[in-house]
């Protein structure tokens, strides 16, 4: 396939399918796209789409800031200097500097080497304006309204465009949640305030980072809320006894079947596997302490 066709949803709302979603609106000037997916690969099919379109990216809308959504922008940018590059706050900075993400991942340490791959590490973006993480903005004439959803990642938002929802990593296609068993997040409770937050709107159609465009939204995002409370109780019932977070962890996936291999998936887990850890904090289901020099964490009875 010599480029991406998007499928359109409305007359100026549609998106890129592929394993990352990306949504293009179309303003008066231009296009506008909602994140750019992983790389220059994806980012040059996109490119071709818009060129059969005669549309050229006015602008770049970041939902936020993990590799796979915003790793085509050095290539568009490249390609149309004047496109205007909007992301929330804290979000942006890791935009700006993309090697925060795997010293986030990696516990702050210098990155190893074998982090430094373009999962993690997407090529850096300017910046141009940072986005409210509520309420609308205007852009090339066309109004957007920003849904905060924070969980997954600190500022993550949503936007929404002639009653279209983009819904970026706030939930997961059924394919996705099958795939990843111990889905991306750094804070359980906060995933799940969201999702609530997502359940209580009706737009007329939804289009998630990582999943099918659909309609009817409840199912899934039912699905996605059961499937972290059954996660968050899995846990609290590995920490009725006390734990460190590897050894919790290493009896998660042991439950789960899911095996721990390289350094890449292993950081990714042993984050969300925190942030499930931070979830049952704030719901007052744990607690910690330190003993013999180790960080233990158990129940709450
Ligand atoms: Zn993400």
């Amino acid at each position: 396939m010599s480029h991406l066709q998007p499928e359109m949803i409305t007359s100026r709302v549609g998106y890129f399918p592929g394993s990352v979603n990306v949504g293009v609106v179309l303003g008066e000037s231009g296009a506008i796209l909602v994140d750019s997916g992983l790389d220059a690969q994806t980012a040059k099919k996109i490119k071709k789409g818009l060129d059969a379109m005669a549309q050229p990216l006015v602008a770049i809308v970041q939902t936020h800031a993990h590799a796979d959504h915003f790793g085509g922008n050095a290539y568009l940018l490249g390609c149309w200097p004047d496109a205007l590059v909007y992301a929330p706050p804290l979000e942006e900075a890791i935009i700006r500097c993309p090697l925060l993400e795997p010293i986030y991942l990696g516990m702050g340490a210098q990155p190893l080497p074998e982090l430094r791959n373009k999962f993690l590490l997407a090529e850096a973006s300017r910046v141009d304006r940072i986005l409210p993480t509520e309420g609308k903005v205007e852009i090339d004439g066309v109004s957007f309204t920003i849904l905060s959803l924070p969980g997954h990642s600190w500022q993550q938002v949503g936007l929404v465009c002639d009653d279209i929802c983009f819904a970026a990593d706030s939930y997961f296609g059924e394919e996705t949640l099958e795939k990843h068993k111990l889905p991306f997040l750094i804070d359980a409770h906060e995933t799940i305030l969201s999702l609530v937050k997502l359940v209580e709107t009706n737009y007329t159609g939804y289009l998630p980072g990582h999943g099918p465009y659909t309609t009817a939204v409840e199912p899934i995002l039912t699905r996605n809320i059961h499937g972290h409370r059954r996660l968050m109780d899995m846990i609290e019932s590995i920490l009725a006894e006390e734990r460190t977070l590897e050894q919790g962890l290493a009896l998660l996936c042991e439950r789960l079947q899911l095996s721990l291999e390289n350094m890449t998936g292993y950081v990714l887990y042993r984050t969300a596997f925190m942030g499930y850890l931070v979830g049952l904090l704030r719901e007052e289901r744990i607690r910690y302490r330190f003993a013999a020099n180790q960080l233990l964490w158990s129940k709450i009875e």
